[in-house]
């Protein structure tokens, strides 16, 4: 149901000349299954960041020819600019958004890599998570020298580049390519319009953190007096420990706070261990975490500006939460928080259900329902707009010509009509749906009430893999319309020559076996929404066991009539083994299917009728 989503964000020496800026960005958007997202040009560091997101495919591919047209385009023996650089195409990462993970990011980066130094001649260095060793991870290492640097640097052996040549391309310089996690630009606002209110916060988030105070610290931290390291007195700063040496301090930082003193010093530009003379620091609350504090004149408002380098390690809503106390400490408002371009789907999901947990509700809530409590709780809206369409990548799509964006009268009178589809197929993953959607809801009613507590635990399971279920039925529903597609355009290829018939009996036989898998996955999830909606049969409020007792029985359809459909496709299957193998599952599914369907309506049968005799 999801399209693997993957963002890249090349960075390319032209900043000035909008046409060579626009024949790059013309050969990505050429590209199919690619959106560009984002062109910056800065006149002064004459340079361009790109943002594009796309298939896996359709990005490598936009990717390369972008590259390829860049090395055209620059002349990297006549750029100068305000920022560092190695060459025509600068850097080039790729980001896992949705449906892909940083590894399958990594081998985008090594083919591409391979490609660029191969098929143009540009030297290629890998950094981040695809970095082949420890010294080229991090891009300032790798860019270290720059262009002018270049042609030294490729005569080393240890900077043998990962692709392409080991020589110079007077051009083009070299390109740096890689995968890293997703960068989210968040800001957040405050009642004020003190920068210095916003810089005391983003102190107190920052991975770097700041220098260490003592005295007159609370509420603002920035107005007590600065420490220093001095021979034979190291104050920790975190707290009232005074080590003798560096080392001592050092491995009080470790063990009573977990945190690496040289590393934190180091990315404050200091050079442990020789610090005497200089400024203690202290570490902030998250990691990944780059913030300061700035003034904001078209909002008229203070912001703490952010930038969350992998949100899995450190999401926004944690960075919001922090910033709600350390603001009520000092006596400010946080009024709403600012999404900067584009946010991945997870990190809002995460941040909707950290919100829902809180209210006491399952997780178990619609898609866009958990976006909007994700939308309102971080106050997304409060100094822009924040359209949940543009602003979040990898949103399931269903798209507007869909079966399942239609009324249910509409719906319903389309399966009325003389044409083939949408039939029982789809009518029976609607089925599916429907009784999921019934487990989810009495599994909502019940959760987390008076003498619930025993049960809370599963109605909380059965709610979210309830609405999981749901959403992959929905999509079935269209998908079962289009199962036969396949088998359809099969038919129509041409039949002239032994090799055409061969080929098209081929196709046919695929198409059959495509027909086949959707209402498969069909039968089986509706079987998982069967047990859902048997589960909260038995667990579920009282006053709700006929609702659950039709979730069983409608999910039911939707396995018997996946299955029906399965077999009905399957009788014209070529291939004997395939044929056995699926025949002997859906008598197998079948079975079990009818027996829970069996049980559950006696079991609820006896019970309704029970209540009445009890009366
Ligand atoms: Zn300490």
């Amino acid at each position: 149901m999801l399209t693997p989503l993957v963002e890249c964000v090349p960075n390319f020496s032209e900043g000035r000349d909008r046409a060579k800026i626009k024949r790059i960005t013309d050969a990505i958007e050429a590209v199919g299954g690619v959106t560009l997202l984002n062109v910056e040009p800065g006149a002064d560091t004459h340079r361009t960041v790109v943002t594009f997101v796309g298939t896996p495919a359709g990005v490598e591919q936009a990717a390369f020819a972008a590259i390829a047209v860049a090395a055209q385009v620059i002349d990297m023996r006549t750029h100068s600019g305000a920022h560092a650089r190695m060459g025509a195409t600068d850097v080039c990462p790729f980001v896992p958004v949705e449906g892909i993970t940083m590894n399958e990011c990594v081998a985008i980066a090594q083919r591409l890599g391979e490609r660029v130094g191969r098929e143009l001649g540009i030297p290629v260095y890998l950094y981040e998570a695809a970095a082949t060793r420890p010294e080229r991870r991090n891009l300032a290492d790798v860019r270290r020298g720059e262009y002018e640097a270049l042609a030294k640097k490729l005569a080393d052996p240890a900077w043998k580049p990962d692709f392409g040549p080991p020589a110079f391309n007077p051009t083009a310089g070299a390109t740096v390519i890689g995968a890293r996690p997703f960068l989210i630009a968040y800001n957040v606002n405050l009642n004020s319009t003190d920068k210095n209110h916003a810089s005391d916060l983003a102190f107190a988030l920052r991975e770097k953190g700041r220098v260490a105070r003592s005295g007159n610290t609370v509420p603002y931290y920035s107005r007590g007096k600065k420490l220093f390291y001095r021979e034979g007195s190291f104050p920790c700063g975190s707290c009232d420990f005074v080590g003798a040496s560096y080392e001592a301090v050092a491995s009080h930082c470790t063990e009573e706070h977990g945190y690496d003193l040289g590393e934190l010093l180091r990315s404050n530009d200091l050079a442990p261990p020789n610090v005497v003379g200089k400024n203690v620091y202290r570490p902030g609350l998250f990691r990944a975490c780059k913030a300061v504090g700035w003034y904001v004149r078209d909002y008229d408002r203070a912001q703490v500006s952010i930038n969350l380098t992998d949100f899995a390690t450190t999401p926004p809503h944690d960075v919001l939460e922090a910033s709600r106390t350390l603001a009520a400490e000092r006596g400010l408002v946080v009024t709403g928080s600012e999404i900067v371009g584009v946010v991945p789907v997870a990190a809002m999901m995460q941040a909707g259900k950290f919100y829902l947990g809180r209210q006491g509700r399952t997780l178990g809530q619609p898609v866009g329902d958990i976006l909007r409590t994700a939308v309102t709780s971080l106050g997304l809206t409060d100094v822009a707009p924040f359209d949940v369409r543009t602003k979040v990548l990898g949103l399931p799509v269903i798209p507007a010509g869909a079966l399942v964006q239609r009324t249910v009268l509409d719906f319903t009178d389309e399966v009325s009509r003389d044409s083939p589809a949408p039939g029982g197929g789809s009518v029976a993953a609607l089925a599916g749906a429907l009784g999921a959607a019934l487990a989810s809801m009495v599994a909502n009613l019940t959760y987390g009430k008076e003498g619930t507590e025993a049960q809370d635990a599963e109605l909380a399971r059965v709610a979210e893999e309830a609405q999981r279920i749901k959403d992959q039925l929905i999509v079935a529903v269209d998908a079962d319309s289009e199962a036969f597609q396949g088998f359809m355009d099969a038919l129509r290829l041409p039949q002239g020559t032994p090799e055409e018939k061969s080929e098209r009996t081929r196709k046919m036989q695929e198409g059959l076996k495509a027909a086949v898998a959707v209402p498969w996955s069909t039968a089986e999830a509706s079987y998982a929404a069967m047990k859902l909606a048997r589960s909260v049969v038995t667990h579920g409020n009282p006053s709700s066991l006929s609702d659950g007792a039709v979730g069983v029985q409608i999910a039911f359809a939707g396995v018997r009539g996946g299955l029906w459909n399965v077999l009905i496709n399957l009788k014209d299957v070529a291939d004997p083994a395939y044929v056995a193998k699926k025949r002997a599952a859906c008598v197998a599914l079948l079975a079990e299917a009818k027996a829970l369907a069996d049980e559950a309506a006696a079991a609820v049968d006896e019970r309704l009728i029970a209540m009445i005799e009890k009366r």
